[in-house]
């Protein structure tokens, strides 16, 4: 059984590459009978922010990541913790003790001058050697020494103490990348800083080896210290974790391929995606599809399966940088959404309009037996209508049959003056049935057409461009107009059966006058 975690830092900012790695979590430890648990790494004050991590929990909730362990809405859930590593001040301290007795951390008194200092020294002497071996100042005090120093209060921090050779390299085995040869550390990097908080470094080490996480899944930008987390942890005499270091998520901007950023690409937050309404099904779809490479094939052989099904393995995780797309994923979330029931979709919108209300959501939410029917045209079929991407889209997609909302979008058809469309339109509601079947009101449609001039069929017309004003479609796409206020919806037909005669009626008679 395997035993993963996600770590994120409560920055305010909880992002696409948290949700990729989540998955990668979950996937690993859910298939294997393990646990997947969640810490907030809350270390670092100064980039904290107020009530980040009910942020970080309820974005990971909307999006359906399943944890067994760790922070959660109702406190923390489980035997490891405390898992918000600001309550585990004791342990890194006494971890750090330990390290400090066996010889292999000490305390640091050197000041930020100091430290300039000796960088100075380094520059001029044309090397970039860092704080190790000789240029570490502080390394072998005496005890007195030190004891004079804490006796004066000045402050220090704690180092390891590396015995890393520079010359010398390692090899280890990242679950994604295969075989790494990386430089051995010789760096006597910082483990406690001023204040007692533990560095990143330090922290990952301890509290991933007592919570005895076996898979260590973290994005790329960490790979080059990993060589300081491989000292610490046979400095400890743990055993190393396996580590799985996932690509960045790249796009595609003016033809380069990029990362994506915080700064320039809004789509890289989740709150993007909770905001437009996303549904989480979709999202995941996709993130498994750019995050494995026989997803898809699997998808194509199991068309209904639960994503939860696919047999996920880390050897065919890209490992050049995944490629984001927007497009592809509203490809994909039409795909997914026609498969969902209406009524379901309907649930989801509410809980969505719920949480980020906008303005025309409630009203429209109101008349629950209508929107399931709206939503439900032509869904059930084997190729079923793909229009649904999003809440906000969904809301704007139905929201021509509520008047308080209907807008007229598209113009009649170029061919249709509006003297015309009016004739049509007097001719349709003439003659209108409301109880008449699909096939007899299209072929009412098709009368009208062939009355006033426009070809039966639509090769008709090409055959004799000259003989026709246009063809049939155009005058359903004046009724369409007159009646959704755009020149494409779902059927008609059915349209008008959910929204009534009178509404019907009233809709093309206000295009008359
Ligand atoms: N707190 C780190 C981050 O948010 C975690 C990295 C890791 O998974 O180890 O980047």
């Amino acid at each position: 059984a395997k035993v993963t975690r996600l770590a994120p830092s409560p920055t305010g900012f909880i992002h696409l590459g948290n949700l990729y790695g989540a998955f990668v979590d979950e996937r690993l430890a859910h298939q294997s009978e393990g646990v997947f648990l969640l810490r907030i790494e809350d270390t670092d004050d100064k980039r904290k922010v107020e009530g980040a991590e009910r942020i970080i929990i309820s974005s990971l909730e909307y999006f359906d990541v399943k944890f067994d362990e760790g922070a959660s809405m109702d406190g923390e859930i489980g035997n490891y913790g405390p898992y918000f590593q600001s309550n585990r001040g004791e342990i890194y301290q006494t971890v750090a003790k330990y390290l400090v007795e066996m010889g292999r951390a000490y305390p640091c008194f050197c000041t930020e001058e100091e430290l300039g200092e000796i960088r100075k020294e380094q520059v001029a002497a044309n090397i970039n050697t860092g704080y190790y071996g000789k240029w570490a100042k502080d390394r072998d005090l005496s005890l007195e020494d030190v004891q004079k120093r804490l006796k004066n209060n000045q402050s220090f921090v704690i180092r390891l103490k590396s015995l890393g050779n520079q010359e010398e390299t390692f090899e280890i085995d990242d679950a994604i990348r295969g075989r790494l040869t990386l430089p051995v550390n010789d760096q006597d990097v910082v483990i406690l800083k001023g204040n007692g908080i533990p560095t990143y470094h330090f922290a990952h080490v301890v509290d991933d080896h007592l919570m005895r996480v076996t898979h260590v899944v973290r994005g790329e930008e960490w790979l080059s210290t990993l060589p300081i987390h491989y000292e610490l942890f046979h400095t400890l005499g743990w055993a190393l974790p396996v580590y799985c270091h996932t690509a960045h998520l790249m796009k595609i901007d003016n033809g380069v391929k990029r990362k994506l950023s915080k700064r320039k690409d809004p789509e890289l937050g989740l709150e993007y995606y909770m905001k437009l309404g996303y549904h989480p099904a979709a999202v995941r779809e996709y993130l498994l599809t750019i995050l494995n490479s026989n997803f898809e094939e699997w998808r194509i052989e199991n068309p209904d399966s639960s994503t939860d099904d696919f047999p996920f393995t880390l050897n065919k995780m890209s490992n050049s940088g995944a490629l984001f797309d927007l497009d592809k994923l509203n490809d994909i979330s039409k795909n997914v959404l026609a498969k969902i029931p209406a009524e379901k979709i309907y649930h989801f919108l509410l809980k969505w309009a719920k949480r980020y209300g906008r303005e025309m959501v409630h009203p429209l939410m109101d008349d629950k037996n209508a929107v399931v029917k709206l939503l439900s045209i032509g869904r059930d079929s084997p190729q079923p209508r793909k229009d649904l991407i999003y809440c906000e889209q969904i809301m704007e997609f139905i929201s021509y049959f509520f008047d308080d909302y209907f807008q007229v979008v598209d113009p009649y058809p170029e061919n249709i003056e509006d003297a015309e469309a009016k004739k049509l339109l007097k001719a349709y509601i003439e003659t209108y049935q409301h109880s008449d079947d699909q096939g007899q009101w299209f072929d009412k449609i098709r009368v009208i057409a062939t009355e006033n001039g426009y070809a039966a069929k639509p090769k008709d017309l090409k055959k004799n461009p000259g003989m026709y004003k246009g063809h049939v479609g155009d005058v359903s796409t004046v009724v369409r107009i007159a009646l959704v206020g755009r020149s494409s919806s779902p059927e008609l037909w059915e349209i008008q059966q959910i929204m009534g005669e009178e509404k019907v009626r009233k809709r093309i008679q206000s295009r008359i006058q």
